[in-house]
């Protein structure tokens, strides 16, 4: 299951592979595409995905039972993660032939991790459809090192160590090569070298693509680390990793039949605040929640009950003790990497546990056979939010907030635990059985 885990963190480079992928994934266990625009016609038992904005995922098992009176179960995640997107008219000339990229950062990165490492590209590209307003999509992923950060050698700046302000428009942008003039001119004429490099790998003109959006995200590949191999390490695991533990949980138990619809919701924007079509502030899980009641003869009065018999686990990384900065965390609730799925506490409601939900998910664990740990903020920080509190503004049903323990949320490369992916797999398949 890990190594199935690392394949699909590779191949979800950005937020629109990793839909790519888990859409992949459904199909290969019979799940069948939706479109948001089409009349539907869902059975009892039927498997379906919708994919929204090619960037998240809806994939859902029609329950058997009476949709007012068995409700949904939900397990939420995050397809995004913090990157750098390249700008229209990216290209930056410098001196011999130098060309840089104009970047802007996307979410709250450490910055620090993204220096020196070998970078590549991926995305998706517009080209002209039907019609003015059907655009045709191309996803992409160069799949090699095309760029860098080089950073700034410590003989210019002696104080490096001791703390050293960044700026995205000045430090980060990343170098793709250096060329002659005749090369440079030539990608003038056909827009610039990432629209060069890009329709070279979709195999298309570059004055066909009309428009991008495109990141830069680190090439090196996810892999198993430490002495006993306890370790994972990858970019994206906040969130992919609880991404791909709802997708495995599904399709684990796809073949079981249950009278509540099951539901994996995977939003994108999570890291800019979820306030887009695709993100979890948005009406897109409420309102499909509503077309399955329809579809199955329920009215407002049936969708309503549906959602007051619903549960969502909100699955979103927590922050691991950390052996050097132990004054981080809270005295007595400080999860640990291997200690198991973590639930999210916060007294000021920035996730959405309560006794009730936090009850729910312990009794889960304690079914699957799982040691479960909790999360709350040292008193004195303030800590983050998720995707649980941001949803209960569209939809007033209960839940948990939880995730795993990771070393380095953010960072360009993070460190997770193998067996909490696992456990956490194993409550994930309680839930949906
Ligand atoms: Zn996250």
């Amino acid at each position: 299951m890990i190594n199935r885990l690392l394949k699909n963190l590779d191949a979800s480079s950005c937020n629109f592979l990793a839909a790519h992928t888990i859409a992949r994934e459904l199909e290969a266990a019979g799940f069948t595409p939706l479109r948001q625009e089409d009349a539907w016609d869902v059975k009892p038992g039927g498997r379906h995905y919708v994919v929204k904005n090619d960037s998240a995922v809806f994939a859902f098992i029609v329950g058997k039972g009476n949709p007012a009176t068995d409700g949904f179960r939900i397990i939420s995640a995050h397809s995004d993660s913090p990157c750098f997107k390249i700008k229209p008219n990216a290209e930056i000339y410098g001196d011999g032939g130098v060309v840089s990229l104009n970047v802007e950062k996307y979410g709250g990165g450490i910055l620090y991790t993204w220096f020196d490492r070998p970078l590549s590209i991926s995305g998706r590209v517009m080209t002209a459809g039907s019609d003015a307003l059907h655009p045709r999509t191309h996803l992409v992923d160069l799949r090699r090192p095309v760029a860098f950060i080089p950073h700034l050698a410590i003989h210019f700046n002696r104080a490096v160590n001791e703390g050293n302000p960044l700026s995205v428009q000045k430090d980060m942008k990343p170098v793709v090569g250096y060329f002659s003039n005749e090369q440079l001119e030539d990608f003038k004429k056909r827009g610039g070298i990432v629209k060069v490099l890009i329709a070279e790998e979709i195999g298309i003109r570059p004055e066909e693509i009309i428009d991008y959006e495109l990141c830069l995200y680190p090439a090196e590949p996810a892999t198993i680390a430490g002495a006993d191999g306890q370790y994972f390490q990858s970019a994206r695991i906040d969130d992919l990793s609880m991404a791909f533990a709802g997708l495995e949980a599904l399709v684990g138990e796809a073949d079981c039949e249950c009278d509540f619809t099951r539901v994996l919701a995977v939003f994108d924007n999570e890291e800019t605040g979820s306030g887009t079509k695709q993100g979890a502030a948005s009406p897109v899980l409420r309102d499909l929640l509503e077309r399955l009641t329809a579809l199955r003869g329920g009215g407002r009065e049936e969708f309503l009950r549906a959602i007051a018999n619903t549960f969502m686990i909100s699955a979103d990384d927590a922050h691991a003790w950390h052996p050097n900065y132990n004054e981080k965390s809270d005295p007595t609730n400080h999860p640990v990497i291997g200690g198991g799925p973590v639930v999210k506490i916060n007294a000021n409601c920035k996730y959405m546990t309560d006794a009730q939900g936090a009850a729910v998910f312990r009794t889960l664990c304690e079914q699957a056979g799982v040691k479960c740990q909790y999360f709350v903020n040292h008193s004195d920080v303030v800590g983050g939010s998720t995707l649980g509190n941001i949803l209960t503004s569209q939809l007033d049903i209960k839940g948990v907030d939880m995730g795993n323990a990771i070393w380095a949320m953010h960072s360009a490369r993070e460190t997770a635990g193998v067996s909490d992916q696992e456990d956490t797999v194993k409550v994930f398949r309680k839930f949906f059985s």
